[in-house]
């Protein structure tokens, strides 16, 4: 069997090593210490943001932010339908009620339009939503200055779910740095990866200083244990953040590496009749491109998306689905929604390609080879 050909893996740059080994040898193996600060620096200058803090993960980042924005039992958040369920379940864990949006066909996110429809109709209904959390799926930016005008508009909070988005930009501007907070993930399959991992971004010094004192059990200032809010254990390892700051120095580097496999695929499969790509719309959208996605038209094309799944997995291959929207799932699909068809028919056509910065060209090639045999 040839060696698998991943979707999306971890891509070591070679100096993460250094920060954990020098973790063990000063013994800051506990939860925190001189690696989370070094990460949370190297990723406030990244975004150029004055406040970051490092967690245990990109769902426990939005959990806490919702939980900073007072967020409770019955109240509704927006968010976006077509991304990982990860995006949506905090909102339960704070038994809110999530308002799934569907995407409009340029950046494949959020729909401003339909946004704004869902706003009014939930103000007709008597209820004023909470909280809009975005989703800037596949690295893509999502139209963030009709989406961030709407906010302003109706005056709701906006939260960025930047998991798949960093280093991505909108006219030159971080995504994570638009909305009162933005979310990170460093899991495995990431951009950079600490193992698994999180940040929680705003340009809202108190809360993010809010946010590091829930993630550690919410402790009061006080000579023996005392709390008055319920805390969380969510904060970031020192040995993970070594991972992280290893990470940092080569972002740039990987972001450039999984631009350089979308342009290869763009070039040598865009002209193909039947296949169409997730393309930045126009210059004001810059996508780290973390996965590749084509769709798929199969009377066009002449093969089905099942056929050329399974040709790429004969052939040790990873490939993936597109996200199937969450008014589709189960446990989601009874929940209020705004629903135009665009993500529906993306779940239904479409396939992320591996894009892994590690990739080698070769193997590019014979991904390629195989889609075009
Ligand atoms: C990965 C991901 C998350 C969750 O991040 P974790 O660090 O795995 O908890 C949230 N939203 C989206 C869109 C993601 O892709």
């Amino acid at each position: 069997m040839n060696k698998k050909i991943w979707l999306s893996s971890p891509h070591m740059g070679g100096f993460e090593k250094e920060f954990i080994d020098e973790a063990f040898e000063t013994n800051w193996i506990a939860p925190l210490g001189p690696n989370v600060n070094g990460f949370e620096e190297d990723l406030q200058n990244f975004l150029n943001t004055d406040n970051a803090a490092a967690l245990s993960s990109g769902t426990a980042a939005l959990h806490l932010a919702l939980i900073l924005l007072n967020i409770k039992k019955d109240d509704e958040v927006l968010v976006s339908s077509f991304t990982f369920s990860a995006s949506v379940n905090p909102i339960v864990y704070q038994y809110a009620v999530p308002v799934l949006i569907d995407s409009e066909k340029d950046s494949w996110n959020m729909d401003p339009e339909l946004l704004e429809n869902a706003i009014k109709d939930r103000l007709k209904k008597g209820k004023k939503p909470k909280a809009i959390i975005v989703v800037h799926l596949y690295g893509m930016p999502a139209k963030m200055d009709e989406i961030d005008k709407i906010a302003e508009k109706y005056d709701i909070p906006l939260i960025e779910d930047a998991a798949e988005s960093l280093g991505s930009r909108y006219k030159g501007k971080a995504t994570g740095t638009f909305g009162t907070f933005g979310i990170f993930s460093f899991n495995g399959n990431k951009i950079i990866t600490t193992s698994g991992g999180g940040a929680l971004v705003s340009k809202n010094k108190e809360m993010i200083e809010k946010a590091r004192f829930l993630a550690t059990q919410a402790r009061d200032n006080a000579p023996h244990y005392q709390h008055s809010h319920i805390g969380y254990n969510y904060r970031m390892s020192n040995i993970v953040a070594g991972i992280g700051r290893g990470q940092m120095k080569i972002l740039n580097k990987r972001i450039e590496q999984r631009r350089k496999i979308n342009s290869i695929y763009v070039q040598k499969l865009g002209s193909q009749n039947g296949i169409t790509f997730l393309k930045e719309p126009d210059s004001d959208f810059f996508s780290n491109y973390w996965l590749t996605t084509i769709l798929i038209d199969e009377k066009i094309f002449g093969k089905t998306l099942l056929d050329i799944q399974s040709t790429l997995a004969e052939h040790n291959i990873e490939t993936r689905p597109l996200w199937k929207p969450m008014h589709l799932q189960p446990v989601f699909k009874d929940y209020p929604k705004y629903i135009n068809g665009t993500s529906e028919a993306f779940f239904n056509t479409g396939l992320c390609l591996p894009s892994g910065s590690n990739l080698l060209p070769e193997e590019q090639n014979k991904i390629i080879e195989l889609i075009l045999s």
